[in-house]
């Protein structure tokens, strides 16, 4: 059908994208650049409060003057973190930060201290903004500098915050500060992923990846000009590829309005749907599961679209869901961290209802599947590990040559771990994970930092990790422990061990004992094998 060529490289069957050829271009600029006939950019759902396009850009220019003036004097190729839950400041924050080509480093705030201060270390950012409540979260880095994004005056208790957001929307924008050039090539953001093996990785992602991944979220999710503009409740974490490209990005640059939730919470989530008249809901698939499993449909209002991204969607859940909401329709994203987001979406509820799909290709893509053994590239409805090639695939992983090394591999592809088959009409279908990742709630759970925290447990011998299936979380961590000669370590000491120094969404929530954890001759731990062994007896 053309789409898939003699070497069995697939291109993506939706119109090509002409991406803006100025090297010298932020995604801030880019986005402030596009014309529309918005008018209020962000709603914060809780007070109501509302910035227009004009307040935004005029705030994203007073942060950004007030970072790149001293004392702060930030610039490329600084490193700024944002610790924060959801807010209307978050994509000030972040837009200002990557217009002086200085990056944008975020992770999530359910993170312990220690988790935070190993992503501290790999980072070093000059400057964090967080809010009074995630302060003690900065443990391991005491020097580091913090400006305050929810306390309107500085405190003088806390010697190392230097400002306050509001101080600095305060301040006059000042182009001759803040002119410096930023080059598409230069990194925009430094998002944390575990990939396909390993712990959480430095994702380095340019302003031309960020930039190609806007105008094709503004082309699948028809925002482009000329479009009504939508209005977006963001219930999915900001810190996150999926929030950060689909909501602090895309929407805003074709004069949407994104009404933001500082966190998830249903009744909340559909208050601020019918209070502010959203029509557009991405989220994640355990959401779409709370609301088809009401008893009651749930009034939605003016809600026409759901996208859901992140981890798969069955086909109960899709029926369920379109049941109880026929006004609603459901689109898919597919997608990674490594990609700056989607990689495969579908355009309507007619595609989301070939069952199991994640869609197309994104445009300006090209993919191949690959047979995991003999890495022979495979033709049309065979299954193998899913390539990508596209202008948003990362540029690597930070200050790791090796893992970038087995990840982007002959000339810029992308191995995404993901088990995957394209069909003759070029949908893409997940059906498995190749990778060690688990995902929980559509969080990413690393195995091998559970692991090696078990590992640390005096009375185990050995342990592995792996997902187990679950109705509502997608899948939960589960490990599989070899206890020492003469313990009798239970379940629930386990359960605790892990849970008292980790994030909640990492937690090990259920465990086997077993003599031996099965690996290969290299010492590679088999995990399909345990998650055979696992799920035999469900
Ligand atoms: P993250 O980097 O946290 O976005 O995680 C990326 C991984 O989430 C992908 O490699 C997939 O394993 C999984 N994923 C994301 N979106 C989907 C989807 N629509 N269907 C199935 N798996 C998905």
């Amino acid at each position: 059908s053309g789409y898939c060529d003699a070497n069995s490289t697939f291109y993506s069957k939706r119109p090509t994208i002409a991406l803006p050829a100025d090297p010298n271009l932020s995604v801030t600029a880019f986005l402030a650049s596009r014309r529309h006939s918005g008018t209020t950019a962000l709603i914060d759902a809780a007070t109501g409060h509302r910035l227009s396009f004009a307040a935004l850009w005029r705030s994203v220019a007073a942060v950004a003057t007030a970072l790149a003036s001293p004392p702060l004097s930030v610039r490329k190729p600084h490193v700024v973190l944002l610790l924060s839950p959801n807010s209307v400041h978050f994509p000030v924050v972040s837009l200002a930060v990557m217009s002086l080509g200085a990056v944008l480093t975020t992770t999530n705030p359910l993170n312990t201290p220690v988790e935070i201060g190993r992503q501290l270390a790999d980072s070093c950012p000059v400057l964090a903004f967080t809010t009074r409540a995630l302060i003690p979260k900065l443990a391991s880095a005491p020097d580091l500098r913090i400006v305050l994004l929810d306390d309107s005056r500085r405190p003088s208790d806390d010697g190392r915050i230097v400002a306050t957001v509001d101080e600095m929307i305060a301040t006059e924008p000042d182009p001759a500060r803040t002119a410096g050039a930023v080059s598409q090539d230069d990194t925009a953001t430094l998002l944390y992923s575990s990939g396909t093996t390993g712990t959480s990785k430095g994702v380095v992602a340019t302003h031309r990846n960020l930039i190609a991944m806007v105008q094709i979220v503004l082309n699948r999710f028809k925002l482009e000009d000329g479009a009504e503009p939508e209005t977006f409740i963001c219930t999915v974490p900001m810190f996150h590829v999926f929030g950060l490209v689909a909501f602090a990005t895309g929407p805003l640059g074709s004069g949407s309005t994104v009404v933001v939730l500082s966190k998830f919470e249903l009744g909340e989530m559909v208050r601020a749907i019918n209070e502010y008249g959203a029509t557009y809901l991405p989220l994640v698939p355990p959401i779409l599961v709370a609301m088809a499993n009401q008893s009651r449909p749930l009034p939605l209002g003016r809600l026409r679209r759901a996208l859901s991204g992140g981890a798969p969607l069955s086909r109960e859940v899709i029926e369920g869901f379109r049941e109880k909401y026929p006004a609603v329709e459901i689109l898919q994203g597919y997608g990674l961290t490594e990609t700056t987001g989607i990689g495969a979406s579908t355009d309507s509820a007619e595609e989301s209802r070939r069952y199991g799909t994640a869609g197309m290709l994104s445009p300006n893509t090209e993919a191949r599947i690959v047979d995991p053994d003999s890495g022979a590239a495979l033709p049309v409805n065979s299954t193998g590990e899913l390539w990508l090639r596209g202008p948003y695939v990362m540029k690597e992983y930070l200050k790791k040559p090796e893992a970038t090394r087995t990840t982007l591999v002959e000339d810029g592809w992308l191995r995404t771990g993901d088990l995957c088959y394209i069909d003759e009409d070029g949908y893409l279908f997940v059906v498995d994970r190749l990778k060690e990742l688990i995902k929980y709630k559509g969080y990413q759970v690393a195995p091998a930092e559970l692991e090696a925290l078990l590992l640390t447990h005096p009375d185990i011998a050995d342990a592995a990790v792996i997902p187990y299936p679950d109705k509502d979380a997608g899948q939960i961590p589960m490990a599989y422990v070899v206890r020492k000669d003469g313990s009798n370590l239970s379940e629930e000491e386990v359960i605790k061990f892990v849970g008292r120094q980790v994030a909640p969404y990492k937690r090990i929530r259920k465990v086997a004992f077993v003599s031996a954890i099965p690996k290969n001759p290299s010492g590679k731990i088999l995990r399909k094998d345990l998650v055979k062994l696992a799920t035999s007896k469900l």
